[in-house]
């Protein structure tokens, strides 16, 4: 079967019921028949499901899914994206070793890897996003022992190039994870270029319909194993009904992205030229800095779009306030479009510099697409502009 189709065909069951849609399977421990399976079972000498910390009925079908639409060996759940990447870091990282990064991560990753993990003597290293080849081999030294990153990044949609950082890591023989929330495995499958983990925040397009929280890593199954085991001891697991709603959402990803990414780059083609935008971002537009790379790595150009009004600050404020439709929420990837100028939100906290750095100016504003007609989409958009 295609991955699409094992993301809807696969499922645990069905039990005795017969049911056709899997059931939820909300239950915090397992039975055994006796004492012996009961021992055998915690002996790791046969595998059953034991403690929904550990495993699932639901988790396991949504990791099966994940781990085929990815073309992974393995995944594993967790409950947050956040928990996701922190449990590859905790799991894999030791004192001494350098986790080398891109300035442009997801906020909660950078705070991650620059408050938390100096206390465990884990250091870092951010190269830009527009580093070279040359500049990726500079940054390795013998303490590094991870390159963790993100394209599209967010929210400037810059793209990192993953041939040719899965090229370095490999010669190197450093572990590369890759965060894939914004593109997802429908768009990109980062184990073509060599990453050995793939990590996704559940909780943007794969639930798709903002509902729930929840995070997958997918990759070689030794390093999948080392992942779950820190899990399964310290307990960010996924819950059995966030993994329902998670494994139904992915029976409908394929449909639902081809969709976003169509109403996306119809909007960044609608926009482009508009007197009030400085620039627009768009990944398979012609005009992104890096569309070559984009179009090599990208099957389509995801559901996001990035513009800088040249009014700045203030223009960015008017705008969020004058949209009628979007709404105005720090998710994405959702049915609804929602509109976000991040100088004014999400990263008011940095210092002007600090958010340069990431790529963000001023007047940017991220549009999540979503699936409504791309005309309604587009007109508040230009009203609102
Ligand atoms: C949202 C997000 C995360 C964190 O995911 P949560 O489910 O909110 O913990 C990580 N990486 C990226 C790129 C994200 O967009």
């Amino acid at each position: 079967m295609h991955p699409i189709s094992k993301a809807i065909r696969i499922q645990l069951g069905p039990t005795n019921e017969k049911e056709h849609s899997n059931p939820i399977f909300m239950t915090s421990s397992f039975c055994y028949d006796d004492a012996e399976q009961m021992r055998a079972v915690f002996a790791d000498e046969i595998e059953q499901n034991m403690y929904s910390r550990f495993v699932n009925p639901n988790t396991k079908e949504l990791e099966q899914k994940m781990a085929a639409l990815e073309g992974t060996e393995a995944a594993f759940a967790t409950a947050t994206g956040m928990a996701a990447i922190f449990s590859c870091f905790m799991s894999l990282l030791k004192q001494g070793d350098t986790l080398l990064s891109c300035n442009s991560i997801f906020g909660s990753t950078h705070t991650v890897i620059t408050k938390y993990l100096p206390k465990y003597g884990i250091q870092h290293k951010y190269v830009p996003a527009s580093a070279t080849e040359e500049e990726w081999e500079a940054a390795i030294d013998p303490s590094v022992k991870m390159i963790y990153l993100e394209t599209p990044t967010n929210p400037a949609l810059d793209i990192l190039d993953l041939e040719m950082i899965g090229r370095v890591a490999k010669k190197h023989n450093i572990i590369f994870v890759v965060d894939n929330a914004f593109a997802t495995p429908l768009c990109q499958q980062p184990v073509q270029y060599g990453a050995d983990l793939v990590v996704h925040s559940g909780t943007k397009w794969l639930d798709g319909q903002g509902r729930v929280l929840g995070g997958v890593v997918c990759g070689r199954k030794e390093l999948v194993n080392e992942v779950y085991l820190f899990v399964r001891s310290s307990g960010a697991s996924l819950s059995p009904f966030n993994a329902w709603i998670l494994s139904k959402s992915l029976e409908t990803l394929d449909v639902r992205m081809e969709r976003h990414a169509a109403n996306a780059l119809y909007i960044a083609e609608q926009l482009s030229d508009h007197p009030e935008i400085e620039w627009l971002k768009y990944p398979h537009l012609s005009s992104h800095p890096q569309y070559a790379i984009a179009k090599k790595q990208m099957q389509n150009g995801g559901g996001l779009v990035t513009f800088n009004l040249k009014g700045g600050l203030d223009a960015g404020r008017e705008f969020l306030n004058k949209l009628q439709m979007l709404s105005l929420t720090a998710n994405l990837g959702d049915t609804r479009s929602i509109a976000s100028h991040p100088a004014s939100t999400t990263h008011a906290k940095l210092s002007a510099e600090e958010r340069m750095k990431t790529g963000i100016t001023p007047g940017l504003i991220r549009i999540s697409v979503g699936l409504e007609h791309r005309d309604d989409i587009l007109n508040d958009i230009l009203q609102a502009l």
